[in-house]
């Protein structure tokens, strides 16, 4: 079976591809935000929050894509519809740096379902519902260094 974690290894050649230090996440504007126009105002409070971007690109996934990111959530009731949403638009995708990263961006987004999500959160601010909450942000700093490798290249990052 294929799995995000597994497609890396393949893909880095068994090397360690994991070349972040514990300060850096990933994060995906998701299509709900980029179509209803709200990117700049996201990155605005992103950069604002303190984070900087070592890695970005505006791109659109696949459905095989967006299947393959979210692997790990494939036995949830929810699957189809999160992989038919999230290759339904474009996405902005970038990698961020700031010390505790992954947790101080986790706090920035707020909770997944944005009716728990406190004030001031992105996902309060921008997001409708559940599925369509605005933003990724990773939750793991293994997991940090794994969604980053399926988007970026080397050549691609700072
Ligand atoms: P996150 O880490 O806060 O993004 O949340 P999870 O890892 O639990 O879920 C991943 C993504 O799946 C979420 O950000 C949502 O886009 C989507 N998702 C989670 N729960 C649901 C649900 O109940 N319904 C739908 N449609 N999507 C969901």
């Amino acid at each position: 079976m294929f799995s995000l974690k597994r497609v890396a290894n393949a893909y880095f050649c068994g090397r360690n591809f994991t070349n972040y230090m514990s300060n850096r996440t990933f994060t995906m504007i998701k299509p709900d935000a980029t179509q209803k126009g709200y990117t700049g105002a996201i990155l605005d409070q992103i950069i604002k929050a303190g984070f900087t971007v070592k890695a970005m690109k505006w791109t659109r996934l696949t459905e095989a894509q967006a299947g393959l990111f979210y692997e790990v959530h494939k036995e949830r009731p929810f699957y189809g519809e999160l992989v038919a949403f999230m290759s339904s638009g474009p996405i902005v995708a970038a990698i961020l740096e700031k010390e505790n990263a992954v947790a101080d961006f986790r706090k920035l987004i707020g909770a997944t379902n944005p009716a728990q999500a406190e004030e001031g959160t992105i996902r309060k601010l921008y997001a409708a519902s559940v599925g369509e909450n605005a933003v990724h942000g990773s939750d793991s700093d293994e997991n940090a260094a794994i969604e980053g490798d399926f988007f970026f290249s080397k050549l691609e990052r700072f």
